[in-house]
């Protein structure tokens, strides 16, 4: 069944004149952080137009931070990102499953992992911050990231979340069968990327 699935993907068609998944983040990111903003504030029309189905262009794994929607501050509209959201976007097999998800049924070709300036997940387990609940599992998915910034002194914290996107970006690049594969095929690409809270900033880490 899921191999069929991932045969089938390498078979859509691509359209040299249509933008990359990357270049429409990019440009949304670019109206975001100058304020001109294509998207309106009439969604009936648009609510309307996607009711029969969705066929989002990229998946977006990122933190559940009240301060980094994806769809604003990549400038999209209803139907474009299909989202997962995690504190710390850590992923479990379920958001490994909802990530497969849109990639072989929606059709999405480009996975992007996004970490945020001052995340307070990564800080939390930066400063080895302990819990007795269900926090301490998601602070010990951070680990590797914070053992691979040990011993460096400046913007410790800007490089443990970024060291924490490049681990998460491992891991689904040799997530299978479906993610790996894929990628091994050349039809879908997995980035990494940081967003700055205070200027509103996407930075492409690959
Ligand atoms: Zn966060």
């Amino acid at each position: 069944m899921t191999l069929s699935l991932v045969s089938s993907i390498s078979f859509f068609p691509i359209f040299a004149a249509e933008k990359s998944a990357l270049d429409k983040l990019v440009d949304g990111n670019q109206r975001y952080v100058h304020s001109t903003t294509i998207c309106q504030e009439d969604w009936s029309a648009e609510r309307q137009a996607h009711i029969h189905g969705q066929a989002p262009f990229a998946v977006i794994l990122t933190c559940s931070d009240s301060r980094v929607p994806p769809e604003i501050i990549f400038d999209q509209e209803l139907g474009d990102l299909f989202v997962i959201r995690v504190a710390g976007n850590v992923v479990d097999d379920f958001a490994i499953g909802s990530i497969e998800y849109g990639v072989t049924i929606l059709g999405a070709d480009t996975v992007l992992v996004l970490g945020h300036s001052n995340c307070g997940a990564v800080d939390g387990a930066l400063k080895g911050l302990k819990f007795d609940n269900h926090i301490q599992e998601v602070l010990d998915a951070i680990q590797p990231a914070i053992e691979a910034v040990q011993g460096t002194s400046e913007n410790v914290l800007e490089k443990a979340i970024k060291a924490n996107v490049r681990h998460v970006e491992s891991k689904l690049k040799s997530s299978k069968p479906v993610l790996a594969e894929l990628l091994e095929q050349g039809s879908l690409s997995i980035l990494g990327a940081y967003y700055d809270l205070s200027s509103g900033k996407v930075e492409f880490l690959d």
